[in-house]
């Protein structure tokens, strides 16, 4: 199963693909996360990337392809990957077609900006792994640590309201037209993203013909 997961920002793509992946026992590849573990890591990717990431813009495509081109060529993906953030723009998309990186499905996560931008207030993310909570909807069993491992619950810098405002013009300038590229290929099913998680995870699992 290869699968993308397109969506506005905090659409529910991390959160979904974590479920998914965990079922499928295949691994996410989320290019936010690899960024953000390299701006930490200060390496040269991370450097270039954290000026974008800051300003809620898309890092370059070349970045993001050489990023992805090294992570699927790893031994875990070889049943599988769930693509979560990537591909962004066309640009990206046709490089994926043209290097054989053949998707099966593609679910856009559907969701009004207005639903976003009150969600986005609430999300932390794990400081170590990446996972994505909220402080109501999807809060840690344990205040502050993240339940898969331990690590601190933070909340991120591009997550401040102006921030999310600008990520969700990008998405809509740069983003959204994918879904126009993928239903050309007959891969596009659409997911109403503006209900609970659970029941998200249900639509999603019925869309890839897979068991509750
Ligand atoms: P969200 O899940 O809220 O949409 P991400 O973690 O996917 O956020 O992305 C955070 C930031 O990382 C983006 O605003 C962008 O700067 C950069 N980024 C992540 N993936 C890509 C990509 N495929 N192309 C360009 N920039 C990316
Ligand atoms: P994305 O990866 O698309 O940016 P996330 O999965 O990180 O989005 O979700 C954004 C925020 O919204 C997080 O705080 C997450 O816990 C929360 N969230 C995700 N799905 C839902 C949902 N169906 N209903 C309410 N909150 C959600
Ligand atoms: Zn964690």
């Amino acid at each position: 199963m290869k699968l993308i997961l397109l969506g506005a920002p905090g659409a529910g793509k991390g959160t979904q693909a974590e479920i998914i992946a965990a079922k499928l026992r295949i691994p996410t590849i989320s290019t936010g996360n690899i960024l953000r573990e390299a701006i930490r890591n200060e390496t040269q990717t991370g450097l270039e990337a954290k000026r974008y990431m800051d300003g809620g813009m898309l890092v370059p495509d070349d970045v993001i392809l050489g990023i992805v081109a090294e992570r699927v060529a790893r031994e875990d993906c070889k049943n599988g990957f769930i693509l979560d953030g990537v591909p962004r723009t066309i640009a990206q998309a046709q490089a994926l077609e043209d290097k054989g990186v053949c998707m099966d499905c593609v679910l856009s996560i559907e969701i009004d900006d207005a639903v976003i931008e009150r969600r986005m207030t609430g999300r932390r993310v794990c400081a170590s792994c990446g996972a994505s909570y909220h402080v109501t909807a999807h809060p840690p069993r344990a205040g502050g640590v993240c339940d898969a491992c331990g690590g601190e619950l933070i909340i991120r810098k591009d997550d401040a309201p102006d921030t999310v405002r600008q990520r969700l013009k990008v998405f809509h300038e740069q983003t959204e037209a994918l879904k126009g590229f993928y239903e050309k290929l007959g891969k596009l099913k659409l997911i109403n993203g503006d209900q609970p998680i659970e029941a998200v995870t249900r639509d999603v699992l019925a869309a890839l013909e897979i068991a509750q």
